[in-house]
């Protein structure tokens, strides 16, 4: 028998493979009459944009050829939306893709990867995967205001001489907290300047905090800092894997040696071009989330449970002891949350903020549930 474990490299040697939750395909098909009520992945229940779908469906056309490996007409249209240059962008097979390439760019054996205690756990796999070491940052106490989010100062003093990589999610997942632009402006300014800084901002469009900023406009006053987006949540196009970092030319010109030519697929390209450009259905879908998560979060809150202050589109709810029979309890009846023991906080499920009518349901079975 070949002992494949010992023949992979050592960081890979010690990985654990992505947990993606439950086996959904399976879920779908036992509930196909009941509808299975889906809020575990974040994923946007208004669904695409039409104009991304007739993008889609003109594009089948060509389905046989390779598509543009430069992807120059989104990248033209996100460096007009964005106001930065096409060679300031990177495209990828969505953010989770580009994510795991930056470690593997700029880290490997010997150096050091900081990310929060409770950021994402992509984080941990990229650096893992990498050859290189995770060095956690301690989070923001429960007690705070944004209980178990980024600690700026925590992340800035943890990094020191081997440090080549920082990754922060900005509103962050699973917290869904968020930190405010003055005080990464001020991080940002302590960080030095051979430090890359990958600010992960899938979340981004889903946030109306007054004190929340995105770091894009910082990106010219820092070559070291990268902000990610993606089209799978907010632009709800998760299936077909889009997303993108904007950063200095030079940093993405050093990414594109290892990205795989065709790594964004021609349908990807045309429905996020067309998505970007629909923007009252971008509206629509913020404004029903941001509506549904003070709903949800208050009938969370009514029922006596602790609701984490969320910016994206899930809830960090903290369930007590219970919680893993709780949620075993849900899936029986057809409604799916995302157990959090894998990030250390078993006592919480984190939440999808649904439609009105999945919401519903999600109270209905929590209330027979917890009975
Ligand atoms: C969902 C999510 C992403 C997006 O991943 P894609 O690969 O673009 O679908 C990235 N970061 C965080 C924190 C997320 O929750």
């Amino acid at each position: 028998m070949v002992d494949f474990e010992r023949l992979a490299r050592p960081g890979v040697r010690e990985l654990r493979a992505y947990d993606p939750g439950h086996d959904l395909v399976a879920l779908r098909r036992r509930f196909a009459e009941a509808q299975l009520v889906e809020l575990g992945s974040n994923e946007n229940p208004y669904g695409a944009s039409p104009e991304a779908r007739q993008a889609i469906q003109r594009a089948l056309d060509g389905i046989h050829i390779y598509p543009d490996p430069l992807g120059g007409d989104l990248k033209r249209a996100l460096a007009a939306h964005h106001g930065v240059q096409p060679t300031n962008l990177l495209l990828g097979n969505g953010s989770h893709e580009l994510l795991m390439q930056f470690a593997q760019v700029f880290a490997g054996p010997g150096d050091e990867v900081v990310a929060s205690k409770f950021g994402f756990a992509v984080y941990a796999l990229a650096a893992q995967a990498a050859g290189a070491t995770l060095r956690p940052a301690p989070a923001l106490p429960r007690e705070n205001a944004m209980p178990r989010g980024h600690d700026l100062a925590g992340l800035r003093a943890s990094i020191g001489p081997r440090t080549k990589l920082v990754y922060l999610a900005n509103p962050n997942n699973p917290t869904g907290t968020w930190y405010a632009a003055d005080e990464f402006a001020a991080f940002m300014a302590q960080v030095p300047g051979d430090v890359i800084v990958v600010v992960d901002e899938a979340y981004a469009e889903f946030t109306n905090a007054p004190d929340y900023a995105s770091a894009l406009p910082l990106v010219t006053l820092h070559p070291n800092l990268v902000v990610t987006r993606t089209f799978s949540k907010a632009y709800a196009l998760a299936g077909l894997r889009v997303g993108f970092a904007v950063a200095d030319e030079g940093l993405i010109a050093v990414m594109e040696r290892v990205r795989e030519s065709f790594n964004v697929n021609a349908l990807g390209l045309v429905a996020a071009e067309a998505a970007l450009a629909d923007v009252d259905h971008l509206q629509a879908s913020i404004a029903g989330n941001s509506a549904q998560r003070e709903a949800l979060a208050d009938a969370l809150r009514a029922r006596g449970m602790k609701v984490a202050p969320s910016q994206t589109n899930f809830l960090l709810v903290e369930f007590g002891d219970h919680s893993s029979r709780i949620e075993a309890r849900l899936v029986g009846r057809g409604v799916v949350l995302r157990p959090m023991g894998g990030y250390g906080l078993g006592e919480c499920l984190r939440i999808t903020v649904g439609t009105e009518v999945e919401n519903q349901r999600l109270l209905a079975a929590l209330d027979e549930v917890m009975k």
